[in-house]
């Protein structure tokens, strides 16, 4: 077993959020039928890594925050202070005094919308580095001013704007926000980790994670967090041959003949691999994995649907269900169905409850009647952002 890391998120909730008018504070509020603050907690959540999700508010906030959140599993909520640096100092020492973790992702409840690559951006980063945190260069032009008069321009090709999810090692945050001298304040966490003399890389961010400020933003994270329903699907047939393993629905299967082709010629598999590539618009398995190229030889197809997740994540996606069937006289696929939803799920990266195993013969008619071949057939349903 390789043992992962403990990977905790942190959100930040406490403020009050004056400059977004309005009687509730910003994450209170609601975009797309969501309040802000669960929107930030279902971009964490959607990431397999996170393993719990803890929430700083501020004083008397929780029982809103509850009805706000719904069902969703805080790990806790955490009282917050007066500065941000207070709030968030408060809820590593609840996750320290909770069990610990060994990385932790600090995020501010005011943004949204949070694309799961960037956890996979940070999370990497943090391989060679104690803290990495979202960064994007400065477009505009840059000057100083004073009494309302322009001044020299500043030289912007260092500059970067700093957003969250911040991701640290936990011990040596949690070490420096211990350390850090509370006469001075600290806007992020990422100073307070320089601040006790730790490089902080800085990662590509993305223009979605912009923090609701100003009563203009609601209007733009409405259109940014809509999101659209793809449907795909897939259809594909493998010949049965002697001497053959048979390899089907990522399982390996007793039976007498397997079936043949270029890679483990796992049908259900490719049918899953273009049901979603066919809901992308992003051609089919054979353009991704030429038949002609002979690195696929006998590969396992399980290769080629990460592959397929990882073109979903690209895109910001979710898989929201795949549907399978599986068209074959033999071998009977009922006694291997539920393993058979399991292993697609897992490589998936979804519950299992998102994936539909189903079977049938053709009464004896055809080439699958006559157990020449198999043939299967899939759908997969995705979400999508609706703008990209
Ligand atoms: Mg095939």
């Amino acid at each position: 077993m390789v043992s992962h890391p403990k990977i905790v998120a942190l959100i930040v909730a406490a403020g009050q959020g004056s400059r977004a008018g309005g009687d509730l504070p910003k994450q209170f509020r609601r975009i797309g039928g969501r309040a802000v603050l669960a929107h930030a907690y279902d971009g964490l959540a959607a990431h397999p890594a996170i393993e719990a999700i803890h929430i700083v508010l501020g004083e008397g906030q929780e029982a809103e925050a509850r009805a706000l959140l719904g069902d969703r599993a805080v790990a806790a909520f955490v009282t917050g202070a007066d500065s941000r640096r207070g709030s968030v100092r408060a809820g590593l020492e609840a996750i320290a005094a909770a069990d610990g973790a060994d990385i932790v992702l600090i995020h501010d409840a005011a943004r949204p919308y949070l694309p799961t690559a960037m956890i996979d951006r940070l999370l990497a980063a943090l391989e060679t580095a104690q803290g990495a945190i979202p960064a994007l260069p400065v477009a505009d032009t840059l000057v100083r001013g004073a009494d309302g008069v322009m001044g020299e321009g500043v030289d912007r090709g260092a500059l970067y704007r700093v957003q969250t999810p911040q991701a640290f090692r936990f011990d040596t945050i949690l070490a420096a926000h211990r350390g850090w001298d509370e006469r001075r304040e600290a806007t992020d966490d990422a100073q307070i980790l320089r601040g006790w003399g730790h490089d902080v890389l800085l990662v590509q961010g993305d223009e979605r994670l912009e923090k609701l400020t100003y009563p203009q933003d609601f209007a733009r994270a409405e259109a940014m967090i809509a999101r659209t329903t793809r449907v795909g699907m897939g259809y594909d047939v493998h010949r049965l041959a002697e001497d053959e393993e048979l390899w089907l629905g990522g399982l390996l299967i007793p039976h007498d003949r397997g079936l043949a082709g270029h890679s483990d010629a796992d049908v259900a598999l490719h049918a899953i691999v273009d049901a979603i590539l066919g809901a992308l618009a992003e051609g089919d398995i054979g353009s991704h994995f030429p038949p002609s190229d002979p690195k696929w030889r006998g590969a396992s197809s399980d290769k080629f649907l990460a592959y397929a997740c990882d073109r979903v994540a690209a895109r910001d996606g979710r898989i929201e269900h795949v549907d399978l069937t599986i068209i074959c006289e033999a071998p009977k696929i009922g006694p291997h169905r539920e393993a058979m939803r399991a292993r697609i799920a897992d490589i998936l990266a979804v519950p299992v409850d998102r994936v539909s195993v189903k079977a049938t013969t053709t009464e004896r008619l055809g080439f699958a009647g006559r157990r020449e071949g198999i043939a299967a057939q899939a759908v997969a349903t995705l979400s999508l952002p609706a703008l990209s």
